[in-house]
């Protein structure tokens, strides 16, 4: 089934043109080959090089086409190669790009080299955008992000405990961190480290920075890729030994680290919230065309069964629900106002949306759903991965109580009209 995309009446031409160029390719060109894409990743040891090398000729015959139709890379601004979106450009374009659960890939958008080419665009100075953000963007090399670590609450990252002092013109490193993704493939990867102590002068935010560390520096040892939902995996766990790399390796002033995560997270968050609204979106039309072929007892199809009719209308709510938190978010973001409550709002709700939604589509599916030949699996991980990166649901809720109630106590009520 396509994704069915129309120009949206509230969108300007510009955005609306950006949507359908971007549905066609997802439809005529992703979708029908998405078997032939992703189909031998599940077992990738033992696939045929044969099926390896078709889906690499595919990928790149793809991204050609992305780059000739100008969606290539809308992450990030035209000078730097991409195709220099504006925040709301980009999250109207992302819906329509998750429909195909992997189609960001094809379009130049992977996790955590996105994430890190933006870091980088805004931080690093013209001799580190030459020497690594130029390579990344045009896919002649690979990135991690490293800041988690297994003895501190990710939920908490001032917590952190990885060090790195200086000596002479070095940021020498020392520190334990896990699940940085794409640790295997990675050729450099930004560490975030403690560069002043809990108890120096100055604010807890003002104490990290980030750091480029090369793969090949001495000291950095990749322990494993730690298995995630019982499946080996690239995110890894690495242990940084004494890891010396030059002072102008570090990605701002010193102190910026905590400030440049912040912004990664912001806007990201809109961004994620988007592609789970394109994977509902998706996981709703197969739970619809399953309900209108598949026949039950006595001949029946299932979208005759009162229950199955409350999935559509459950999920169709979660959908829209969904979106409109985000869209309004993303609004609010974009005029300056303050956004931090909504940002968390959408943090919890739409990856429970999506879990919710896709949970259905599994249940319409019965044992189809659950298999490798259907995307709705994945995305079940996925939804449910969500609600514990980027920050837990548990610590969002807490900060919008704590500014809901700020505002309570400033003798003011919620205005949820802005
Ligand atoms: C697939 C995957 C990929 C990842 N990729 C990366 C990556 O590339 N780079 C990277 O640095 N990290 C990465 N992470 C790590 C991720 O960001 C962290 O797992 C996340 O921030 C949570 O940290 P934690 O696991 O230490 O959980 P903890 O901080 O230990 O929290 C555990 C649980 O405690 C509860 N909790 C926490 N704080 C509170 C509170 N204040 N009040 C009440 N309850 C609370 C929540 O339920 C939470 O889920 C990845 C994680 C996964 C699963």
């Amino acid at each position: 089934m396509a994704m069915n995309v129309r120009p949206v009446t509230a969108l300007d031409s510009e955005v609306n043109d950006i949507r359908m160029a971007t549905a066609e390719i997802v439809n005529e060109q992703i979708l029908p080959n998405e078997h032939a894409l992703w189909g031998w990743m599940s077992d990738s040891a033992n696939a045929p090089n044969k099926v390896k090398d078709e889906a690499k000729a595919l990928r790149l015959g793809i991204q050609d086409n992305v780059k000739q139709a100008g969606l290539w890379a809308p992450h990030l601004p035209k000078e730097f190669g991409g195709m220099g979106l504006s925040f709301m450009q980009h999250a109207y374009m992302n819906e329509v790009l998750a429909y195909s659960p992997g189609a960001s890939s094809l379009f130049g958008v992977v996790a955590p080299n996105s994430g890190n080419q933006k870091i980088l665009v805004k931080y690093g100075s013209p001799e580190q955008h030459e020497k690594w953000l130029k390579p990344l963007t045009e896919g002649h090399m690979q990135s991690a992000f490293s800041m988690t670590e297994p003895d501190n609450a990710g939920s908490d990252p001032r917590s952190i405990t990885t060090r790195a002092e200086l000596d002479g013109d070095e940021w020498v490193i020392n520190g334990h961190k896990w699940f940085t993704s794409n640790g295997y493939a990675a050729d450099f990867f930004i560490v975030m480290c403690r560069t002043s102590d809990p108890d120096d002068p100055g604010g807890q935010n003002d104490k990290m920075t980030q750091i480029i560390v090369p793969k090949d520096a001495p000291g950095l040892n990749i322990v494993r890729g730690v298995p995630v939902w019982g499946r080996t995996s690239s995110h890894c766990e690495i242990r940084y030994e004494n890891v010396r790399v030059p002072k102008e390796n570090q990605l701002g002033r010193t102190g910026t680290g905590h400030a440049a995560a912040q912004d990664r997270l912001g806007a990201g968050r809109v961004y994620h919230c988007m592609n789970s609204v394109g994977s509902m979106w998706r996981a709703f039309d197969l739970m619809i065309e399953r309900l209108m072929t598949r026949e039950v007892h006595g001949g029946e199809k299932l979208e005759d069964k009162q229950f199955m009719q409350g999935f559509v209308a459950d999920s169709y709510i979660d959908i829209q629900t969904a979106r409109l938190m985000t869209i309004h978010c993303a609004e609010k973001m974009e005029s300056g106002a303050d956004p931090r409550t909504d940002i968390s709002a959408i943090k919890i709700f739409v990856p429970e949306a999506y879990h919710r939604v896709v949970d259905r589509a599994i249940q319409v599916w019965g044992a189809a759903g659950v298999s490798g030949d259907l995307p709705l699996a994945n995305m079940y991980q996925g939804a449910r991965t969500l609600r514990l990166a980027d920050g837990p649901d548990e610590v969002h809720k807490i900060l919008i109580a704590k500014n809901v109630l700020k505002r309570y106590h400033a003798g003011e009520t919620w205005d949820f009209g802005n």
